[in-house]
């Protein structure tokens, strides 16, 4: 797949690179070398892209089209990618330094399956009829009418770009907004190859803009725009609360997906292998890099030296390399940056008494890796047990009764999901109810999945992607009476 003009702009149709002339560089996480250079945008060209998505909502032909229109679109984007889903897998794993398997078994099919049940929402986006005690004496006629909130501004995190991209994507277009993206400038390739296959899909120009560029220029010109009515943001929590304090006093309509510190829940009667294996796995998919990334795990005294011990000899045995290997189980970290960040998060845990049972091994030499680390001897109040790491590290805490488990896993700043590893379902229900998190798991990892909702509260953000909720949010709706 040609990815020549996916570091550019889509602006009303047109790629474009930034009128100002400049790029910045964008490395392949798994070699360590540059991937190609992306155009580095300023506001002039956000201006730009909010006018042509203006254009389209404001008596543009996408305004003028039925929902099932909309619908009919969103399926020939999914139709597309599905015909093109190894070319994006790969391109997924170049930039991102995942293994390819994860593309192809994560990340891909569950963009295609998002875009197509959000084109089921198209034509199905209908009011109501209520009834009243009338006006002054005199009966009325009360419905409402859903309609798009206007232009949305989709701003994505590098750690799952398409599938996050597609999250955003799928309902706000099937509500009729128009929108413009913002990639990371850490994973700008992908979503800007959604973007092309959506103008071969039939979107008419404008619908669908992408800006590439830094954060702090880019997107924060996006975010305060007045041309932009809607904001649907992933990313830290740090520049989520940024936008909530930009964007509040401009009373635009925001839904914030933020960080994350999961627990992983392993009560005394947990059936063992399962629940190992799932933790692990709901530790180190995508390198740990996930908002729902498991790291938090909380084990019924009895248990804990046993699911220690367990969970340090998976992570001894994951093996790392280039993505494109089927034998590799993790790829890189996204960047050199972000893997020192990682690094000194394991330092400061070492330095404050946690017990690393795995994670010294040797990593490949080129390359931004990082192994997957282990600590056990964590105290709640230590940071590992408290900071986001975004990265490989877990923690092993052990409780003595149910109750001090849920005090420990809702003693957090975030409240985004959580996992529960038992075989007593009553119990597992009734501890389910006093998690303070929007997602809980029972006996697996959190089943992402387009039909249930996504999100949390605290200072895992407000809103709620996926599922019928996710439309409310690019949705207002407007009552229209009649007095009779
Ligand atoms: P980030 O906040 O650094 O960047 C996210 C996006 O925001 C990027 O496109 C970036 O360019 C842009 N951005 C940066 N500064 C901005 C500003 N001032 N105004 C507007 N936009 C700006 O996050 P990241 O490092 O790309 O992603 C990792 C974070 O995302 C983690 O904290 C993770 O937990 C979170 N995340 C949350 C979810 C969820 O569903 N809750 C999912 C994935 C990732």
């Amino acid at each position: 797949m040609s990815d020549n003009f996916f570091r550019l702009n889509l602006i009303d149709g047109e790629w474009q690179a930034s009128a100002a002339g400049q790029w910045f560089d964008k490395a392949e996480p798994a070699t360590g070398e540059r991937l190609c250079q992306v155009t580095a945008s300023t506001p002039a060209d956000v201006d730009a892209a909010v006018a042509a998505a203006r254009r389209q909502f404001d008596g543009g032909a996408w305004s003028q089209l039925p929902g099932a229109a909309r619908g009919r679109l969103l399926n020939r984007l999914a139709d597309l990618l599905e015909a093109k889903a190894e070319d994006f897998a790969q391109l997924l794993a170049r930039e991102q330094g995942r293994a390819l398997m994860e593309m192809r078994m994560l990340d891909v099919p569950m963009a295609i399956d998002t875009l197509r049940y959000f084109a089921g929402w198209a034509d199905k986006l209908e009011g109501r009829q209520i009834p009243t005690a009338g006006f002054m004496g005199r009966p009325t006629f009360n419905y409402t009418v859903r309609e798009a909130v206007g232009v949305a501004a989709l701003i994505v995190p590098w750690n799952a770009p398409l599938m996050i991209g597609a999250w955003k994507l799928g309902p706000a277009l099937a509500a009729g907004c128009t929108v413009v993206v913002k990639p990371s400038e850490d994973a700008p390739l992908a979503l800007s190859a959604l973007a092309a296959l959506a103008a071969e899909a039939g979107f008419p120009p404008g619908v669908i803009n992408v800006v590439q560029g830094l954060g702090p220029a880019v997107g924060r010109a996006l975010t305060t725009h007045p041309g932009v009515d809607k904001i649907s943001f992933t990313g830290s929590t740090v520049v989520g609360r940024q936008i909530a304090a930009e964007a509040g006093p401009l009373f635009k309509r925001l839904t914030l997906e933020l960080g994350g510190k999961a627990p992983q829940i392993i009560l005394e009667d947990a059936v063992l292998e399962q629940a190992i294996g799932g933790c692990a796995m709901g530790l180190f998919v995508d390198q740990g890099q996930t908002c729902a990334a498991g790291t938090r795990i909380l084990v019924h005294r009895s248990r804990y030296e046993a699911v220690l011990q367990a969970l340090a000899g998976a992570a001894r045995s994951l093996q790392l390399g280039d993505p494109f290997n089927p034998a590799t189980q993790m790829g890189a970290l996204i960047s050199e940056r972000h893997a020192q960040r990682v690094r000194s998060h394991i330092d400061a845990a070492r330095q404050a008494g946690a017990q690393m049972l795995a994670g010294d091994e040797a990593v490949p030499e080129r390359g931004f890796f990082v192994r997957p680390t282990i600590f056990g001897g964590v105290t709640p109040d230590m940071a590992i047990a408290r900071e986001e790491v975004f990265g490989p590290v877990g923690v092993v805490i052990p409780f003595d009764s149910d109750d001090e488990a849920v005090a420990l896993a809702n003693d957090s700043a975030y409240g985004l999901s959580a996992t529960l590893w038992t075989q007593n379902l009553t119990k597992a229900h009734s501890l389910a109810a006093r998690l303070k998190v929007g997602a809980v798991a029972i006996n697996g990892w959190s089943p992402l999945d387009a039909r249930l909702p996504w999100g949390g509260g605290k200072d895992s953000g407000v809103g709620r992607d996926l599922s019928r909720a996710a439309l409310d949010g690019y949705l207002e709706e407007k009552v229209v009476t009649v007095v009779m």
